[in-house]
C-alpha cells in the first residue's frame, strides 16, 4: 500500500530518502535508485559530480537491508548476513565488505566456507598481513 503519496508540495521539496554517507567521495549520500527492470540499487547523489559509487540492492539472491548498507558505508563491512545463494543454489552466509577499490566483496574471514562463490572480481584476502605503522 502506498504510504508516501505526493499530496503536498512540501514532500516534493524534502530531500529524497538518503540512506548513508558515501564512502567514496565522503561528501555525497547514497539513495535508492529504481531500475527500469523493476529492481533497484544504491547510488551516490554526487553522480553528476563524478562519483559513481554504487551498491547493489540484491547480492547473490539476498536483498540487503538498509542497516547493512549503512554498516558497509560507515564501517566498511557488515555483520554476518544469512541466506546468500550461490550459483549452484547452495545457501551460504557471509559478511560483506568494501575492498580497496570500494567494490562490495564477500568476507569469509572466520566463517566456515560453504562453497566458494564470490562476486565477480571479488578477492578474499588474509586480513592479518597489514604492517603496523607509527
Ligand atoms: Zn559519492
Amino acid at each position: 500500500m502506498p504510504k508516501n503519496e505526493r499530496t503536498n508540495s512540501a514532500y516534493e521539496k524534502a530531500p529524497p530518502g538518503l540512506i548513508a554517507g558515501c564512502p567514496k567521495c565522503e561528501d555525497g549520500m547514497l539513495r535508492r535508485i529504481a531500475t527500469r527492470s523493476g529492481g533497484s540499487f544504491f547510488g551516490c547523489n554526487n553522480y553528476d559530480k563524478g562519483c559513481h559509487f554504487t551498491i547493489p540492492a540484491v547480492i547473490a539472491g539476498k536483498t540487503l537491508n538498509l542497516r547493512s548498507i549503512r554498516e558497509l558505508c560507515s564501517h566498511g563491512s557488515t555483520s554476518l548476513l544469512i541466506g546468500f545463494h550461490s550459483k549452484t543454489g547452495q545457501l551460504f552466509n557471509s559478511r560483506l565488505r568494501l575492498d580497496e577499490a570500494l567494490r562490495v566483496v564477500f568476507d569469509f574471514a572466520g566463517i566456515s566456507r560453504q562453497g566458494n562463490t564470490v562476486l565477480s572480481g571479488g578477492r578474499i584476502r588474509a586480513q592479518n598481513s597489514e604492517a603496523k605503522h607509527g
